[in-house]
């Protein structure tokens, strides 16, 4: 991973189809799409004062994203990292629904919901290679 350049810090949340799709866009990118670019930060970790996680975001860039306004993963990163380098709301890409919806075992995720994963995973693409370009 010695190429590895950008941090990505997904919502956590385990209450609704937002933090669903966006802990599966986060994992495509880096173990599909951006490979050897990205790596996931943890963030209940992050948040409990993990000193990997808050290490590895004081040096390389991090990416927020989050899966309704709550915007806990941009929160967190701002307070202990000083600075977000690309941030994404769900709620705001997708509708106040996605925040709303309780669809959030992968077991019951239907064809939308895999082409939702896909349209986060294409945004979070596009902030890491304006990251990587600058
Ligand atoms: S951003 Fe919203 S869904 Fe994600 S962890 Fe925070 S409150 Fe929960």
């Amino acid at each position: 991973m010695a190429d590895t350049q950008i941090g990505v810090i997904s919502c956590s949340g385990e209450e609704c189809l937002g933090g669903t799709i966006s802990r599966l866009a986060t994992r495509k990118v880096m173990e599909n799409l951006r490979v050897g670019k990205v790596v996931s930060l943890c963030l209940p970790l992050y948040i409990a004062g993990g000193k990997e996680e808050r290490d590895f975001a004081k040096v390389y860039p991090v990416i927020a994203v989050d899966g309704c306004n709550k915007c806990c993963a941009k929160r967190a990163t701002l307070k202990y990292s000083g600075e977000v380098k690309g941030t994404l709301d769900l709620s705001e890409l997708m509708g106040e629904d996605i925040a709303l919806s309780k669809i959030v075992s992968a077991r019951d995720l239907k064809e939308e919901h895999y082409q939702m994963v896909n349209q986060i995973a294409e945004e979070i693409c596009r902030k890491v290679d304006q990251v990587i370009i600058r």
